[in-house]
């Protein structure tokens, strides 16, 4: 903050130094040429060598720096320098106004405007800086007193000294105020940047900041061809850990959070924070992606170990995403794009690893970016349908039930997979508007079908954090009259967790007869909890645990939550049955339900209308 306020004082008295320069010379020439002409032309020419002795260095460094910015922030030696140049300036105008204070009239009147001049010009110019004020005006007032005690020869020569006394002083003083004036307003302004630059909770550069300091890194990239890489970090599961233990906790998370990456940070490097949980890293002069993978590796690392928050300790991850410049990009835009894509590979992969930018991940954030794009409208525009893709009870062979897969028929690209259009719906928040139709579709479908098989629906977490679901819920069901029995709600664990409002929800559904299935069972945090505390009517367990069948541990799983089902008396599907042996095998281990391709793909409602009546007629 001084270094800043200090820059900022002598930016004004460097502005104003030509001037003053200019001023002080002219001053001096007519000096000499009045009292050269009174036979003072020695002493007159002496003190001119003098005053251009100081004032030339001056003009000359101003000269040499005139094409450059004035510097942010500024040494205590250069102000230091400032002071010792008004104060040898102020001595040569005190030394002028003892040597040439003589009884001629005329030299008096030049002397006297020249003196009060300068005392004026000078504090004037030099007001940003106080402790210049006075270390000019002081040689001069003191001079002039001398001189006037030297030199007065009449009683009205003394008319002078209170004169000059009031003068001085008032100017001297207006000086100091002025100076105190503008290190208040250049404070303030350097306290207001610095917060709009800063994260408030983790004290570190914010987005801004941020920005800027890409900007310069790839200006310096481009002049001087110094490499830095990009390195996106984002806490896995964030949301989870807000929404599960309370924002303060969240809050204390990112906190400790900072403290260690800010560990793995050299002084060259820059941490910032962009908001939620995302960092942003720019490390200087790494120029392999070797070195990257090292610096990514250490940052992941410093997940290392539980982080203590209020609620307890917590085993946190991160995904990192790097980009090199200038391998992967040399413009701020590029780079952001290709660091984010890493990023997202990264979470996929969800290793708790860091990532670096491959190029076919670029067209992925393209592709998703030019999806979220497509997406409003499509519904609109009726570009969503329903596929059905039937259950089966595995004793009877017999359809129990139709899950409910929605596909998005894109204009261009064909048929986009619900695994990229449902996450873009609910980071755009369409997700409800789309799960509402999707609601009211599968409702109005599943009351064409025989009065024994039910209609699953998929619900995101983002639908089912408040009680607003049990509305649409009611609301479909009524418009299709369709029995509450019928309806299967598929809630992920995610979706309970992400969501404080879900166990409500849930419950209120439960009341009014709709069955809640955990869907993907076992890939999310599996918490019995959820097991014992909601009303849920089943489980199904992840296609990932039978497509990994016969593989020991998937048995043990597969075996586990079949046995777990059974004696708390809910069905369990298995989902994902693509080969007899697996289906085999998930019948012995006693699961009740059965979905995949090989009992039979998701189908189109008429499809799915036929399927139907074969299956009851036979
Ligand atoms: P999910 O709820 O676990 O749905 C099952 C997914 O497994 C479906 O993929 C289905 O086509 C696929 N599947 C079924 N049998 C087999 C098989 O034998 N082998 C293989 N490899 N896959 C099989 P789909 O339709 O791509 O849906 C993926 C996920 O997208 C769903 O997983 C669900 O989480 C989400 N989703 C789909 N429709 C909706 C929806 O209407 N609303 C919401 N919120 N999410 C939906
Ligand atoms: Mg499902
Ligand atoms: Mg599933």
């Amino acid at each position: 903050m001084e270094a800043r306020l200090r820059a900022a004082q002598i930016a004004v008295i460097a502005r104003h130094t030509p001037a003053m320069i200019a001023v002080n010379l002219i001053s001096g020439l007519m000096l000499v040429a009045a009292f050269g002409a009174q036979g003072l032309v020695v002493p007159a020419t002496a003190w001119l060598a003098a005053l251009a002795a100081v004032c030339m260095p001056v003009a000359f460094r101003v000269y040499r720096r005139r094409h450059k910015l004035p510097p942010a922030t500024v040494g205590p030696k250069v102000i230091r320098s400032a002071t010792i140049n008004a104060a040898a300036l102020g001595g040569i105008w005190g030394a002028a106004a003892m040597l040439f204070f003589n009884p001629d009239r005329h030299g008096q009147i030049i002397l006297v405007c020249i003196i009060a001049g300068m005392i004026c010009g000078g504090s004037l110019a030099l007001s940003t800086l106080p402790r210049a004020v006075v270390a000019f005006a002081t040689p001069i007032v003191g001079g002039s007193f001398i001189g006037l005690l030297l030199g007065a020869k009449q009683p009205i020569d003394y008319f002078i000294a209170p004169l000059l006394a009031t003068y001085s002083t008032a100017i001297i003083l207006a000086g100091l105020s002025q100076g105190q004036q503008f290190a208040t307003r250049v404070i303030a302004q350097a306290r207001a940047e610095a917060l709009a630059r800063h994260d408030p909770l983790t004290g570190l550069p914010n987005r801004v900041a941020f920005e800027s300091a890409l900007f310069t890194a790839c200006q310096r990239l481009e002049k001087y061809g110094e490499r830095f890489a990009l390195l996106y970090i984002d806490l896995d599961d964030f949301k989870v850990v807000n929404d599960r233990y309370g924002h303060q906790a969240g809050d204390q998370l990112l906190k400790q959070m900072a403290g260690r990456l800010s560990v793995c940070l050299r002084e060259v490097d820059m941490l910032a924070r962009l908001g939620g949980d995302e960092f942003v890293m720019i490390a200087r002069g790494l120029s392999s992606s070797a070195d990257a993978a090292t610096l990514a590796d250490r940052l992941a690392g410093a997940f290392n170990g539980a982080f203590t928050l209020e609620g307890g300790n917590l085993e946190c991850r991160a995904s990192v995403g790097v980009a090199l410049a200038p391998t992967d990009g040399a413009t701020p835009n590029a780079l952001i794009n290709r660091a984010d894509a890493a990023l997202y590979a990264a979470k996929r992969e969800r290793n708790g690893a860091f990532h670096l930018f491959a190029h076919g991940e670029h067209k992925e954030v393209i592709d998703r970016r030019a999806l979220a794009q497509d997406i409003k409208g499509a519904l609109g525009r009726g570009e969503f349908f329903l596929q059905f893709q039937p259950i089966q009870e595995l004793a009877s062979g017999r359809i129990k039930s139709n899950e409910t897969l929605a596909r998005w028929r894109h204009p261009e690209r064909g048929l986009v997979p619900p695994v990229q259009f449902i996450t873009i719906a609910e980071r755009l928040g369409l997700i409800h508007e789309l799960g509402e139709w999707i609601m009211f579709e599968a409702c109005r479908e599943a009351a064409l079908w025989p009065a024994d098989v039910g209609v699953a629906v998929n619900v995101s977490p983002e639908q089912i954090c408040d009680d607003s679901i049990v509305n649409i819920v009611e609301a479909a069901l009524r418009a299709a009259r369709l029995s509450p029995r019928r309806l299967h709600l598929e809630v992920t664990e995610s979706a309970i967790l992400a969501a404080n409002g879900a166990a409500s929800a849930i419950k209120r559904l439960h009341e009014r007869g709709v069955a809640i299935v955990l869907d993907d069972f076992g890939t999310g945090f599996s918490s019995f909890d959820h097991v014992r505390r909601l009303p849920a009517a089943g489980l199904k367990i992840d296609r990932s645990f039978i497509a990994g069948l016969p593989e020991r541990k998937n048995q043990a799983i597969v075996h586990a939550v079949a046995h777990l089902a059974r004696s708390l008396a809910l069905d369990v599907t298995a989902e994902g049955i693509e080969t007899q042996a697996q289906l085999g095998f998930v019948r012995a281990a006693g699961c009740t339900h059965g979905q995949g391709y090989l009992i039979s793909r998701p189908q189109d409602a008429e499809t799915m209308r036929a399927t139907l009546a074969v299956d009851r007629a036979a």
